[in-house]
């Protein structure tokens, strides 16, 4: 009986954020689910699997070689870590998102993240498909202007020029996919408590997860 808190939320919501925030005060480990769909996205462009060829797909998802060691994200052994995080990436990811064949072939490798002490899995169907028996169920939400903001923010710190409107486009396309697919939509689980953090910044967002979670 391993506890789990899932954190589930469109993308650039502060998840991960919080996600990192949780494992740090709790000691659980962390399941970072986005990245394994991002890896796969990674391998299936580098092994030129076409993105509507589902048997290549379910197989490479079948034998994904990704490894998480620290906070690097390792394919075949390389450190992939800032060439899954492109929008180009999370595109590829959110496109082979939408087969549910994939998605049953990365399922029990995320149930497998589930170990003593405990973990906390951040991703879009924590709390409805991979954990649903999880009691601690969070769903970020906030307007995709105010992520498209944070996200060029972010970009810019890498010292990476964004094109605000084109990203806030992205951020629409890619919630339009994840909340409109047949299998695992992204939607809170019925017992989440949703945090909306379209005017809480992040410190605010740890702030508040963990008052719901211990007081
Ligand atoms: O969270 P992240 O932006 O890294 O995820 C990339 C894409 O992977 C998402 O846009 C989504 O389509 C897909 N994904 C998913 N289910 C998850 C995690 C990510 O479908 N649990």
């Amino acid at each position: 009986n391993v506890p789990v808190i899932t954190i589930d939320g469109p993308s650039g919501v502060g998840k991960g954020t919080l996600a990192q925030y949780l494992t740090c005060k709790t000691g659980f480990h962390l399941l970072d689910s986005g990245a394994i769909y991002r890896a796969l996205a990674f391998g299936a462009v580098k092994n030129a699997i076409a993105l509507d060829d589902v048997p290549g797909l379910v197989k490479l998802a079948e034998t994904l070689p990704v490894e998480f060691k620290a906070t690097s994200i390792l394919y075949e052994g390389e450190d992939v870590t800032s060439k899954v995080r492109t929008e180009e990436v999370a595109g590829v990811a959110s496109t082979v998102a939408v087969i549910p064949e994939v998605r049953a072939a990365l399922l029990q490798r995320q149930k497998d993240f589930a170990e003593l002490p405990g973990l906390v899995a951040d991703g879009r169907d924590m709390g409805t498909v991979v954990f649903p028996a999880s009691p601690v169920k969070l769903y970020l939400t906030a307007s995709a202007e105010v992520r498209a903001e944070r996200r060029v923010k972010q970009l810019k710190n890498q010292g990476i020029d964004a094109n605000i409107a084109q990203i806030t486009q992205d951020i629409k396309e890619r919630d339009e996919r994840d909340t409109g697919r047949k299998t695992a939509p992204l939607r809170p689980a019925e017992d989440a408590i949703v945090i909306d953090t379209s005017d809480l910044d992040i410190q605010e967002v740890c702030r508040k997860a963990e008052s719901l979670l211990w007081e």
